[in-house]
């Protein structure tokens, strides 16, 4: 029989977060994870990675036409990433919420963006866009088997 916890759990969702280059760099890994725990989030997996150029250009494979395409694969190698699978409710839209807009210049303070990012490119954080791109984005750097 179904208890209301189950309908709830039905509605967990799991994202996609990286910490990029200059927040690593920057020495704000730890307060964005702070953030990420105090807003409730689950961490299911977490790694410390380098990524290569091919594998940043094949995560951001849907912007390669983009004219940034270039200046975006060259920061995400620039230095190590933190990748995050993060469950939530909703964790799609409340990830993103917590992140602020692209541009850290517009993005309010109290947001990740807003506090830790520089402008629309260096913008500390990212976060899946919809709940099939946060599958596919998890598929990326996780097997089934790391996540917790
Ligand atoms: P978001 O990360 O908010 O989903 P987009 O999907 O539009 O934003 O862009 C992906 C990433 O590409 C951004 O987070 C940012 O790092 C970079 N980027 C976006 N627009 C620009 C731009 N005009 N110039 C340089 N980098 C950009």
């Amino acid at each position: 029989m179904m208890s209301d916890g189950d309908t709830t759990a039905m509605s967990l969702e799991t994202t996609l977060a990286i910490i990029k280059p200059d927040a690593v760099r920057a020495g704000n890994t730890g307060h964005i994870i702070q953030r990420i725990t105090d807003a409730g989030f689950r961490l299911r997996g977490m790694r410390l990675m380098h990524l290569t150029r091919p594998q940043a250009e094949g995560f951001y494979a849907v912007h390669r036409e983009r004219p940034f395409f270039g200046e975006l694969v060259d920061f995400m190698c620039s230095g190590p990433v933190v990748v995050m699978a993060l469950e939530k409710e909703d964790a799609v839209r409340a990830w993103r919420d917590l992140m602020g807009p692209t541009n850290s210049k517009d993005a309010p303070k109290g947001t990740i963006r807003g506090d830790f990012g520089t402008d629309v490119g260096e913008n500390a954080v990212h976060g899946s866009d919809s709940p099939e791109n946060a599958t596919t984005e998890v598929a990326f750097f996780f097997a089934t088997s790391e996540l917790l």
